[in-house]
């Protein structure tokens, strides 16, 4: 096999809960990913020459800061793998967005270069190398719509639900960094509900309004503290359009809102000004 294409998909937070700080300076998170069909193609050539990163968007680095990069690097020094590989990414996930675009894309090099480079890596080897990389990794590793994620985020505990939900995801050009995010969060203001079990009865059950009200980030006062106006008002305006729930996901800035169906998303994307901010109709993969 000299070459291989894959679809590098992109995740929702339907809950976010931080629960503390750990003492290596990470939170200790409690969160569901949701898997959405938004996605970059990754395509794996192999090459007699370097590890290169072909990437045409502005704001995805091309040498070792790219996590995809580095997942090949990795690998090619660990098994002394006397080849390269070019690594073109067709981005369509918008980048520092809180949908992980880029543990996505590392998920798939290293599914891919497995297969490619014929390293016989078991789930558990791959799990580590995830882990190395980066704390949403893991979690794309796992051939499922919803996962509850522990730890970092990096613990995946699968979750086979068949629920298919419908969102208009709003991504406004405004930069938010996660770190400046959890150094603004203040643990004394998390909620401190256990929203992760609130939520998973009724996304078990497919129970639309209820998974509406049960959507919740406890990085949200954060974001909005970075930019005190839009936020706000991108949530008002997903509501008073008849949003079923509204929420950031990750560390934002993306915002998304869960419609009643693909029909009912449509409807609320057109209300948006795309000049500023991506919009999408995306639903569970
Ligand atoms: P996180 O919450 O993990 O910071 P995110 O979901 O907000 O991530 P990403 O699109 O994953 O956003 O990008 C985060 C940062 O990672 C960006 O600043 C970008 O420069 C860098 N990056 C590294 N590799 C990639 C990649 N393959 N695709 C996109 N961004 C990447």
């Amino acid at each position: 096999m000299q070459s291989l294409t894959l679809n590098s998909y992109a995740k929702l937070n339907l809950v976010l809960d931080v629960l503390g700080q750990r003492p290596d300076g990470f939170h200790e998170l409690r969160t569901i990913f949701e898997r959405i069909d938004l996605h970059d193609t990754i395509i794996l050539k192999r090459t007699s020459g370097p590890i290169r990163i072909v990437c045409d968007h502005p704001h995805v680095p091309l040498g070792p800061r790219n996590l995809a990069y580095q997942v090949a690097q990795r690998l090619q020094k660990d098994f002394d793998i006397p080849e390269g590989v070019t690594i073109t990414i067709e981005k369509r996930i918008p980048v520092t967005a809180g949908l992980a675009g880029g543990s996505s894309n590392a998920a798939s090099v290293l599914q891919g270069l497995n297969r490619l480079w014929g390293l016989g890596l078991t789930s558990k080897k791959l799990r580590d190398y995830a882990w190395a990389v980066g704390s949403d990794v893991a979690f794309f590793l796992y051939d499922t719509s919803y996962a509850l994620g522990e730890g970092r985020g990096e613990q995946i505990k699968v979750l086979a639900f068949k629920t298919k939900l419908w969102h208009v995801l709003v991504t406004p050009q405004v930069k938010i960094y996660t770190r400046d995010v959890f150094r603004r969060l203040n643990l004394k203001l998390t909620k401190k509900k256990d929203n992760v079990n609130i939520l998973l009865p009724f996304l078990r059950g497919n129970n639309l309004y209820s998974i509406g009200s049960s959507l919740s980030n406890d990085l949200e006062p954060a974001i909005l503290s970075l930019k005190p106006h839009w936020g706000r008002l991108l949530k008002e305006k997903l509501f008073d359009a008849g949003a079923v729930g509204v929420c950031f996901s990750g560390s934002g800035p993306s915002v998304f809102a869960l419609a009643e169906s693909q029909k009912h998303a449509l409807s609320l994307r057109a209300r948006f000004d795309r000049r500023f901010s991506q919009v999408f109709v995306v639903s569970t993969y």
